[in-house]
């Protein structure tokens, strides 16, 4: 019985130290398989937008990100798109994303600026930056990180995800021939550009693309700006406004984003996270070389083929609106702290980069 026993106590003795070596064995593996199990899970996200589902580059640009996404990501990530009114509103992108009802949207931060002002130097600042000073300022310009800070409080991480170039100056049911034709003009204008009409007279409204051919044609409004021609083309709006004007002095380079429920992006492994912050800077490069590459071939057809009667501003408007942008995008900054800093790393930029693109760029352009 002792021998028994003692041959128990070994046995037992022996199963012990098998079990005590197999639970030293199992945290290592077990982070091991979980590591791999991270990596390997697969997650599956919806993007809101602010376009209609698939329009020319504005909507192109989320589809291309998500096939972009799920290629890289060999299939771990997929984002569904949405478009306008699909799933929200249009001008909803922000409270969707913020609230985590989709864990991405596509949109254009100014329409945002009931939100936080400083939203607006995020999208385009009448007679501000290019598209091309606009990628400088925010990826190496200290832009991108005032931005991520303003929307942090929202639960949302910013990312720049597209650019239209400069856009044009709208379509007009009556001619603009001095600073006294935009007093009463009630035009489709939104951001900072519609705070400038508005203080030469006009009648600033914010509606979403989808419904600016109906409130051109109904005379609900009298002008409407939207990208160029392009996109223009794509609405139609050829048909409901008599005369189509240049240059995009509101939107001189409009910039697009891409917000990101934060939690959300920070539950994604640091592979996928980095997927889609350079799957985003792909489409903020592709936007814009679409747009180079379309709006000449639409202009021609707008002109060509619909009769569209294409003007340039008069000097001494654009003037006009040059003085009171100045004034009120200083005025939106002083109103508020966020937007004073926002607008101090603007302005210092700009008036840098402006002074050597008159030795640079425009130099070139004008000896072209
Ligand atoms: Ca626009």
């Amino acid at each position: 019985m002792q021998a028994k026993n003692a041959f128990s106590i070994l046995k037992l003795g022996l199963i012990s130290l098998v079990a005590a070596s197999l639970m030293a064995c199992g945290p290592e593996k077990q982070t091991a398989s979980s590591g791999e199990a991270a990596t390997q899970q697969t997650y599956k996200w919806k993007m809101v937008t602010s376009w209609p589902k698939n329009f020319p580059g504005l909507g192109t640009a989320p589809e291309r990100f998500s096939k972009m996404v799920d290629e890289m990501s060999a299939g771990r990530l997929k984002v569904k798109v949405y478009g306008a009114g699909e799933l929200v509103p249009a001008l909803q992108v922000f409270d969707a994303v913020s609230q985590g009802t989709a864990e991405m949207g596509h949109s254009g931060a100014y329409y945002w600026k009931g939100k936080t002002a400083a939203a607006q130097f995020f999208t385009s600042v009448p007679f501000g930056l290019t598209a091309q000073e606009m990628n400088g300022w925010i990826y190496h310009g200290g832009g991108l990180q005032l931005w991520q800070e303003l929307y942090a409080p929202f639960n949302l991480i910013p990312l720049a995800a597209g650019n239209t170039g400069v856009q044009m100056a709208g379509w007009f049911n009556k001619e603009i021939n001095s600073v006294d034709d935009l007093k009463g003009l009630k035009m489709r204008i939104p951001g900072l550009g519609g705070e400038v009409l508005k203080r030469a007279g006009g009648t600033p409204v914010t509606l979403p693309g989808g419904e600016l051919f109906t409130s051109l044609q109904t005379g609900a409004i009298d002008a409407t700006e939207w990208v160029g021609p392009y996109n223009d083309l794509a609405f139609g709006l050829y048909k409901a406004a008599k005369h189509y004007y240049y240059p995009g002095w509101h939107e001189p380079g409009s910039m697009m984003e891409l917000t990101v429920n934060k939690p959300a992006f920070e539950s994604l492994p640091k592979d996928l996270q980095a997927i889609v912050t350079t799957a985003a800077k792909a489409i903020n490069a592709d936007m814009l070389a679409e747009y180079t590459a379309r709006n000449n071939a639409a202009l021609t057809e707008l002109v060509e083929k619909h009769g569209v009667d294409v003007r340039e501003l008069p000097a001494d408007v654009l003037t006009k609106l040059r003085e009171l942008s100045d004034q009120v995008v200083a005025e939106v900054a002083a109103q508020d702290p966020a937007a004073q800093k926002v607008y101090d790393s603007y302005i210092k930029y700009r008036d840098g980069v402006v002074k050597y693109h008159a030795i640079s760029e425009q130099s070139f352009i004008n000896a072209r």
